[in-house]
């Protein structure tokens, strides 16, 4: 299985690479970097001083190479949905394309100083949480599984990387 990573607009390299080794193992598939996207300009609402996710994960669903079971975009700005303040990612339950937003993810954001170590584990559990939805995993009650809804990074930051027994055993059939 085959799933690609790709950059939507500016990202930082390194943490994309990191990215795939990490899920590399978690998955236990074929991380490839995809071509970049350029973001969706038409996706920038001024008066939130934000991007609306849906159209550009639209437009990412009209990008997934050929031989790609799943994809998951990785983008560099603030994105919401209508219902809600903000989102860390989006993704097709059951589908193949998810997306994960790495701006909020950072201590900077929020007037903090830098935790390099602390961003990239958030950036992992995201990516891990949105590529779970991919594979049909909905959301999870117990706290520290990767599936647990994140309404804040204090819930990301309580959840692990990792799914629990319940939410593996369904990705293990679905990964089979
Ligand atoms: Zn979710
Ligand atoms: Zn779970």
């Amino acid at each position: 299985m085959k799933i690609y990573i790709i950059p939507i607009g500016d990202v930082e390299k390194k943490t994309l690479l990191k990215l795939s080794w990490v899920l590399r193992e978690k998955f236990k598939a074929v991380f490839e970097m995809g071509k970049p996207l350029p973001l969706l300009e038409d996706a920038y609402r001024p008066k939130r001083g934000q991007y609306f996710a849906s159209p550009i994960l639209d437009d990412l669903k009209q990008n997934i190479p050929e031989d790609g079971e799943k994809v998951l975009g990785v983008l560099d700005v603030d994105i919401f949905v209508p219902a809600l303040n903000f989102i860390f990612g989006q993704a097709d339950l059951g589908r193949k394309a998810a997306l994960i937003s790495l701006t909020r993810l950072r201590e900077e954001f929020y007037g903090n100083s830098k935790n390099e170590k602390l961003f990239f584990d958030r950036a992992v559990k995201e990516a891990v949480h949105e590529l779970g939805h991919t594979f049909g995993l909905r959301h999870c009650n117990n706290q520290k599984c990767v599936m647990y809804f994140s309404n804040s990074l204090r819930d990301t930051d309580i959840k692990e990387a990792n799914f629990c027994e319940l939410c593996r055993e369904k990705l293990e059939i679905e990964l089979r």
